[in-house]
């Protein structure tokens, strides 16, 4: 089949831990990787971010990745995306109407992912699905008048749920925010993330660490609500282990992280810095080093659009995992694989980590109830986390993208090319509809002209 991925911001090959580049791009690498290894044809379509980037490369998983020309060829916040939406979905049209390839169907990240998607989709009878990975509600409601978000994310967000052919929700928690929404639940399947077995697995060589001393490893970008300044006042808790955090920039600028330099000032202040270690970004192929090094993983964040992926990395590495109760997080650490704590909540964060490294058996008890398989119990019952079940987990974590083709094969019959057949509503939501801010972006009323865009010379990759 052939499958078009739209990824605005996140690019399957960024370097990630920086503000903008984390989950999504392990998503969408890691499910483009495995549809390609089962015979599909994959193309990642993502916003072309330096002048010097090819129009296509071949990436070594075997799918490529197009980089559309859309806003100028620099990086940008992710937030400020949208004006560019509709010339990437233009450029879509142009392609696919005018080449030799046109995809079966279109998988679109995040919500400007798809409003490009739609606008394709709409034009070239081309049927979308939509996976949000994060949602405006949730930011709304946690980050108050820090969100940067554009002012209308939440109505496109609820628009698009209405409009496009499938939504894959990938927790309950999702389910229930995009019902609140407006989303029709009959328009939803759930899909959980999945974990390449291949690079998190329990065997495999670890990174260094100082003999006796108990290791609690914290994964992430480097950004206020993933919880590091929970973490780092929790270890005041746990005077003999180590806390060591990934992610953030590469190891040699994080002195100039703002943020960087303010959780290094805190571990001074809780006295705690000789304990604390920021190692920087690392690259995706070296994680599973780190993971298998720690006795336990963190992951801390005061609220989680989704699903957060660190965790089950660190389970398919058969770590125990110490969460707070926020999100998909609640779905995927059970009592079998660690601990759920509140969020923002140091003390009780320490003394479950005190808890666990207290007690020896525990720990190896959670670490082999973690891996290899995510004990997401989504829409399950509660008999199937019962150690007889595991053996059907590894299978469906180690091809991340057999829940979309299991999708795919289901629907695929009524999402077949509905030329014209949209709704009001999705013209509405399409970033063509009339509907972007008038801040030098696209402005015209309808779809049913879109920009011209210059289309860069196809080269072979
Ligand atoms: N990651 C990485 N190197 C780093 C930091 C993070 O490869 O230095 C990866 C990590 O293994 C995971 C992803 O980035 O696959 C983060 O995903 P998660 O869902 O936990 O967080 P999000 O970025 O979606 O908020």
């Amino acid at each position: 089949m052939r499958i078009a991925m739209i990824s605005e911001h996140a690019s399957p090959l960024a370097i990630l831990g920086g503000e903008d580049a984390g989950g999504q791009n392990t998503h969408v690498a890691e499910l483009s990787a495995a549809l390609a290894a089962a015979g599909h044809d994959v193309r990642v379509y993502t916003r072309r971010d330096a002048v010097d980037l090819p129009v296509t490369v071949r990436s070594p998983d075997g799918y490529d990745v197009v980089h559309v020309p859309a806003g100028p060829a620099e990086p940008l916040a992710k937030d400020a995306l949208l004006p560019h939406m509709r010339p990437f979905g233009a450029w879509l049209v142009d392609r696919w109407r005018g080449g030799d390839w046109v995809p079966e169907v279109i998988h679109a990240h995040f919500w400007m992912s798809g409003l490009a998607a739609l606008e394709a989709g709409r034009q070239t009878g081309v049927p979308v699905v939509q996976t949000y990975h994060a949602l405006g509600a949730v930011k709304r409601r946690h980050q108050g008048v820090q969100d940067t978000s554009p002012a209308r994310r939440i109505g496109y967000e609820r628009q698009l749920g209405r409009s496009v052919d499938r939504v894959i929700a990938q927790c309950r928690d999702e389910v229930g925010e995009l019902v609140r929404m407006g989303v029709p639940r009959s328009a939803m399947t759930v899909i959980p993330s999945g974990v390449n077995l291949a690079t998190f697995a329990p065997l495999g060589p670890a990174a260094e660490r100082e003999p006796g001393r108990p290791r609690i490893l914290t994964v992430g970008r480097l950004v206020e609500r993933k919880g590091f300044q929970t973490v780092v006042r929790a270890m005041a808790h746990v005077p003999e282990a180590e806390c060591v955090v990934v992610g953030g920039p590469p190891a040699g600028l994080l002195e100039t992280d703002p943020y960087a330099r303010r959780l290094r000032a805190l571990a001074g202040s809780c006295g705690v810095a000789d304990r604390v270690r920021l190692v920087g970004a690392v690259p995706r192929e070296e994680m599973g080093r780190w993971y298998r090094s720690a006795d336990i993983l963190v992951a801390a964040p005061w609220y989680e659009p989704l699903f957060g992926l660190t965790p089950l990395e660190a389970m398919a590495c058969g770590v125990p995992v110490v969460a707070t109760a926020v999100g998909g997080l609640r779905d995927t650490v059970v009592d079998v694989t660690g601990d759920l704590v509140l969020a923002r909540d140091p003390r009780a964060l320490g003394a479950a980590l005190r808890a666990l490294l207290d007690d020896r058996i525990l720990v190896r008890v959670r670490g082999r109830g973690a891996g290899p398989r995510p004990p997401a119990l989504l829409g399950r019952s509660p008999r199937s986390a019962s150690p007889r079940s595991t053996t059907r987990w590894p299978r469906c974590v180690d091809r991340p993208g057999g829940g979309l083709m299991s999708l795919l094969d289901a629907h695929l019959a009524h999402l077949r090319p509905r030329h014209c057949r949209r709704s009001a509503a999705a013209s509405r939501c399409s970033p063509g509809g009339g509907a972007v801010p008038p801040d030098g972006s696209p402005t015209a009323a309808g779809c049913s002209s879109p920009a011209t865009v210059a289309v860069p010379p196809r080269r072979n990759t």
